[in-house]
């Protein structure tokens, strides 16, 4: 079952008509017959020129939402197939998708009475809304505007702990399928920027106002691990030299600026013009020293910002392929599986609910995944196969599950 991919195809012909398929279930839309034998043969009782649904197993040339033949039985066949193509059924429940940003939907994490997105995919687009049904226990978890049905839901929680969703699409052979998250305390944590200007206190590498701007959609991203971080300080120094940050040799400029202000007690926050011989825009010591603090230039995105700030929650970089050290390693192209995201699989979902999706396609939706030109933003409920910093092939801890959610500079 688990390997199934349901598609649909219309037909025609005329009551009492009788049909073999072969190999596959057949069921009609509106629910009244279920054919579950490989060789099947009934007869037409309820065939209104509709539609119906065929499961396939192991179909040769299996159609992928292009023009591939559906063979109903026989020529002779004393109905026809109104469509000589099929159009997959595709049931996505993903946990880390990429609808939304920068509000994520499915969320890992929330905080009590914030109302979260969550989303299932259900193709093709002509099953209605009023067949796909949720169900939803723990944390007080209940329906907003009670409407428990449909692609889209939004859900809010009274009070902390774990909440699990069951979504069922009717006249499916889908078992129901299981979407958790969790519900969290919210923490605020305090940020002090520091911004750099030149030596007679003009050209500010960035301006406050700009920083909110980048903060406030950072903390959007943030809603998915409960944290809020909140300007507390700002400050400026007078030094050209760091305006422009050299990284092409050594770090020593680079740790200077870090050390500029310790032990505040939340986040610092450097701002900078850029860095001189990189291309990133933002940078934070690796992660066993990301406690000196967080910098970030003219040019960084909120999305570069809520990444640095999630290493400053102690979580590190994920790649698909890397090169470090003389070291190697890329991910193969093979699907997601279950020991690959272990909290971040739904229960019952084909696929875990991630339909044809690539680990490596995978991670290009994770908010730490190393690359700054990225836009990803999710934060997972737990640990991601995938590359670390230093070419080596293994489950990272990227995940909610796995962070500090009161992080302090040093
Ligand atoms: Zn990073």
């Amino acid at each position: 079952m688990s390997n199934a991919l349901p598609v649909r195809v219309a037909v025609s012909g005329l009551v009492d008509d009788a049909i073999t398929v072969d190999g596959n279930q057949v069921w009609w839309a509106n629910g009244a017959k279920v054919f579950e034998d490989f060789e099947v043969t009934d007869s037409i009782t309820n065939l209104a020129g509709g539609s119906f649904r065929v499961d396939l197993y192991d179909w040769p040339d299996l159609p992928n939402g292009g023009d591939n033949e559906v063979r109903l039985g026989r020529e002779d066949y004393p109905f026809r197939v109104e469509w000589t193509w099929a159009v997959p059924m595709d049931f996505r429940l993903e946990h880390i998708t990429t609808n939304g940003a920068p509000l994520v939907v499915n969320p890992s994490g929330t905080e009590p009475t914030r109302e979260i997105t969550c989303v299932a995919t259900v193709l093709p687009t002509n099953i209605p809304d009023s067949d796909i049904h949720w169900e939803v226990s723990g944390a007080g978890m209940d329906f907003v505007g009670g409407t428990n049905w449909g692609r889209e839901v939004h859900l809010a929680a009274t009070r902390t702990g774990d909440w699990v969703a069951i979504v069922t699409v009717s006249n499916s052979t889908l078992r129901p399928a299981r979407l958790r998250g969790t519900v969290l305390e919210k923490k605020d944590v305090n940020v002090y920027l520091h911004i750099v200007r030149d030596d007679n206190g003009n050209n500010p590498a960035m301006t406050v106002e700009h920083f909110d701007e980048l903060l406030a959609v950072a903390n959007q991203i943030w809603e998915q691990a409960a944290i809020n971080f909140q300007l507390t300080s700002d400050v400026y120094t007078n030094k050209t030299d760091w305006l422009e940050i050299s990284v092409t040799n050594n770090f020593e400029e680079y740790g200077q600026l870090q050390s500029w202000s310790s032990n505040t007690g939340g986040i610092e926050v450097y701002c900078i013009n850029r860095f001189d011989g990189a291309n990133y825009n933002a940078l934070t010591w690796t992660v066993s020293d990301a406690k000196a603090g967080v910098t970030i230039t003219t040019n960084a995105t909120s999305r570069s910002l809520a990444h640095e700030l999630g290493h400053a929650c102690g979580l590190p970089d994920i790649y698909e392929s890397r090169a470090s050290g003389g070291q190697t390693a890329s991910l193969s192209s093979n699907l997601v599986q279950q020991s690959w995201l272990p909290q971040d699989w739904c229960a019952n979902a084909p696929n875990g609910g991630y339909g044809q999706l690539q680990q490596r396609q995978l991670l290009h939706r994770l908010l730490m995944y190393g690359y700054a030109e990225s836009d990803a933003v999710v934060i997972p409920a737990g640990p991601i196969h995938g590359i670390d910093r230093h070419a080596v092939e293994t489950n990272l801890k990227v995940g909610l599950s796995n962070m500090t959610r009161e992080p302090q500079s040093w």
